[in-house]
């Protein structure tokens, strides 16, 4: 694992997960389906739930949602699925958690946007009502700032003091800082309102990357509450994943970030785990955690035409992924394993010899043999047609043999 410094937080309990500074920097994701359709939106949480979401998200925009959420625990539940679930609220939140107190209960946490609880003392009103519910039940909260929704009173009050400046700041400076204020007043005011410091995280999400880096930073030298990051409508597929690594990357990099979700615009009939994957991605990446086998996988280049080594790569990664769920149960550290997958021998060896296994294959006019390296040391050289099946079962066996059974 990586030596980064994480930023000392306060540590918060979401029903089975603990987050901040003491735990591992935990993954979630958010639903896209009616929630009032309990029987989709859990196939949809145990999904992201088993591709690892370690907290699920789910709009409660409507009394049918809210009412519909203690089934969707219950079903989980019969799954055998643990990861709690956190109710997303925006303008009725301080309605449904009173109206459906059962709903309150079979939520984790509640998402309160501080833009979207009503204006001036009805703010207040709304803002206090989800807050005394959550403490009822005992719940955490996290107050989730959007620039999309920013609390209209105070970015004008913001910008109104800023233009009687004598040099007045920019107005995204201004708009910035906004966020975060938000944030560390409505912070504030949950904790008169009698909520524990403990029970409170916070987020500012903004769409740019550089807008996002700086209000992150700006919330954490001002607060010690645990951080969700995440790039807000970070965009469909290349976009949204460049975008959203580019930003994460810079603030995890720094210790800032204990919560994450990656906010991808899905495909149509696209899978929604994919936002799950990167988000493990960004992290193993940065060596912050570790969730599956890597696979180092050269591009490819001249010397190798033929696309026997990209489809092997590619297999040798599917092959993982299905045997990561029994594997995780069954072999303590396998996540840790890295395979390396090389297209000819210019690299090949010496990236296969840095991997715990690695194979290099015969690029164009070499043999036709496929040395493969077992702990740095050459293991054997596999030939024929059944290179793939041959390097699969060397795999296996390395798994069963140097990870302890649990
Ligand atoms: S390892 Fe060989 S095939 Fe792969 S990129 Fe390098 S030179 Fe090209």
């Amino acid at each position: 694992m990586a030596i980064i410094h994480r930023r000392q937080t306060a540590n918060v309990v979401i029903g089975t997960v603990c987050v901040g500074s003491c735990h591992p920097i935990v993954v979630q994701s958010m639903t896209n389906t009616d929630t009032s359709d309990a029987a989709s939106t859990a196939a949809q949480c145990a999904a992201l739930a088993q591709a690892g979401s370690e907290l699920v998200r789910v709009t409660v925009n409507i009394a049918e949602a809210a009412r519909a959420v203690p089934e969707i625990r219950q079903r989980l539940d019969d799954l055998g699925i643990t990861a709690p679930l956190i109710g997303d609220f925006h303008y009725n939140g301080h309605l449904l958690l009173r109206q459906y107190p059962e709903c309150a209960k079979a939520l984790a946490k509640y998402r309160i946007n501080p833009g979207n609880v009503g204006v001036g003392k009805q703010h207040d009103e709304n803002f206090k009502t989800m807050i005394e519910v959550a403490k009822d039940n005992a719940k955490p909260v996290r107050i989730g700032v959007n620039w999309g929704s920013l609390d209209a009173g105070l970015l004008t009050s913001m910008m109104d003091a800023n233009a009687r400046l004598r040099e007045p700041r920019e107005a995204r400076e201004v708009t910035l800082e906004a966020l975060v204020e938000s944030a560390l007043r409505s912070a504030e005011m949950a904790e008169q309102f009698g909520l524990g410091h403990d029970k409170i995280i916070l987020s500012a999400k903004v769409s740019g990357v550089q807008d996002l880096i700086d209000v992150y930073r700006k919330l954490a030298e001002r607060s010690d509450a645990p951080l969700h990051v995440g790039l807000t409508e970070a965009g469909l597929g290349m976009k949204g994943i460049v975008a959203s690594t580019s930003a994460l990357s810079v603030l995890l990099q720094e210790g800032i970030g204990d919560t994450l979700r990656v906010s991808l615009t899905p495909a149509p009939q696209g899978d929604r785990t994919e936002e799950v994957l990167v988000a493990q991605q960004i992290l193993q990446s940065l060596g912050l955690r570790s969730f599956t086998p890597q696979v180092t996988a050269c591009p490819g280049c001249g010397r190798t035409t033929s696309t026997f080594f990209q489809e092997l790569a590619s297999e040798i990664q599917a092959y993982l992924r299905t045997q990561m769920p029994q594997w995780r149960q069954k072999y303590s550290g396998v996540e840790e394993l890295r395979v390396a997958v090389m297209g000819c021998v210019v690299n090949g060896p010496g990236e296969s010899k840095h991997a715990h296994i690695g194979i290099s294959l015969p690029g164009t006019g070499e043999d036709p043999k496929a040395p493969v390296y077992v702990d740095g040391k050459l293991f054997v050289t596999l030939k024929g047609d059944t290179i793939a099946q041959q390097f699969s079962e060397i795999l296996t066996t390395y798994v069963a043999s140097h990870y302890s059974v649990h």
